[in-house]
């Protein structure tokens, strides 16, 4: 069970927040992702709160780019204690026998779950400074940082250019 993979969800839910929109939206948004069982049954129930663990894992995230590791932590006890895990074993696929965290349920709550557990996971087993916001102003998307130099600062390839081409321009206009 690859927990990391879970915490990209989190990432998600926090960058996408205009597919929160609507239900249309969102299940354009789970289908995309490869969540085509989710997409078919979710509800305006689960949009609403989806919206809100948005704002809850947003929170996370804008607490580790602070540096501070107690809000982190409290904030991510306090969505485990609201998300409680109800694993199951599973073999589906052909696969070995394998554990499932977000079995059964509203789609809100598995990937409410999902996201939780994986970011409690890199929290725990990586670091607090795995977690990050975009540094290219204004850009304000979630990351991860799974390199081996902790260097992320950026979201994408594309804040980093941007961020490279600004800076570049501030060396020149300083010289
Ligand atoms: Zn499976
Ligand atoms: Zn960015």
């Amino acid at each position: 069970m690859d927990l990391t993979s879970y915490a990209e969800l989190a990432v998600l839910l926090v960058n996408r927040g205009d597919e929160l929109r609507g239900l249309t939206e969102l299940r354009e948004l789970l289908d995309e992702t490869g969540r085509r069982e989710s997409a078919a049954r979710v509800t305006r129930r689960d949009l609403d709160a989806l919206r809100e663990l948005r704002e809850e894992l947003a929170g996370v995230f804008q607490a580790a780019a602070e540096g501070d590791e107690d809000d982190v932590v409290e904030r991510l006890n306090g969505l485990l204690v609201r998300h409680p895990v109800h694993p199951q074993i599973s073999g589906h696929d052909g696969q070995r026998w394998h554990m499932h965290l977000t079995e059964g349920g509203r789609v809100a709550d598995a990937l409410a779950v999902g996201s939780v557990m994986g970011l409690a996971s890199v929290v725990t087993g990586l670091g607090v400074d795995r977690l990050g916001i975009c540094q290219a102003s204004p850009c304000r998307n979630a990351y991860l940082d799974t390199s081996s130099n902790r260097s992320r600062r950026y979201c994408s390839e594309r804040c980093a250019s941007r961020a490279n081409v600004a800076a570049y321009r501030a060396r020149k206009r300083g010289a």
